[in-house]
């Protein structure tokens, strides 16, 4: 499924726009905050960077990762593989992880409690091993 079929498939066009925010978004490793994209979407003000994550959200093209106090954004499956993060609040850099344990867990609890589980959130905190390593973490 390309971002073009997945819109016509709602009757939207892939606008300019629209094409600017998928690419920043299919271009970087981490997840991105809406400033984060919108300085690297060139043309495009933040208001409709805003208004195309909003759609992106509804068609579930992007998904929002709650870290600390802050959204960020990435692409949603299919376009990346289900994953996690590790969160290093030193540097900032959000390292996606696979959790098989933990999607057991979901499908457990999801027939353990009969609840049908739409979305889960599982994000990590903390200090990443090269931060660990840097003086001012140093035991
Ligand atoms: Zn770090
Ligand atoms: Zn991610
Ligand atoms: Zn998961």
């Amino acid at each position: 499924m390309t971002i073009d079929e997945l819109l016509k498939q709602h009757n939207l066009r892939l606008t300019k726009p629209r094409q600017q925010v998928f690419d920043v978004l299919r271009q970087s490793a981490v997840p991105l905050t809406i400033s984060d994209i919108a300085k690297k979407c060139k043309n495009v003000d933040r208001a409709s960077v805003y208004r195309t994550l909003v759609t992106f959200d509804q068609l579930h093209i992007v998904s929002a990762v709650a870290i600390g106090w802050k959204s960020y954004y990435e692409l949603a499956e299919p376009f990346i593989p289900h994953h996690h993060h590790l969160y290093c609040i030193h540097c900032q850099n959000a390292e996606p992880i696979q959790t098989p344990e933990l999607e057991q867990l979901v499908g457990y609890l999801s027939r353990k409690h009969q609840f049908a589980v739409v979305k889960h959130h599982f994000e990590l905190e903390g200090i990443c091993k090269n931060c660990q390593q840097t003086k001012q973490y140093k035991k």
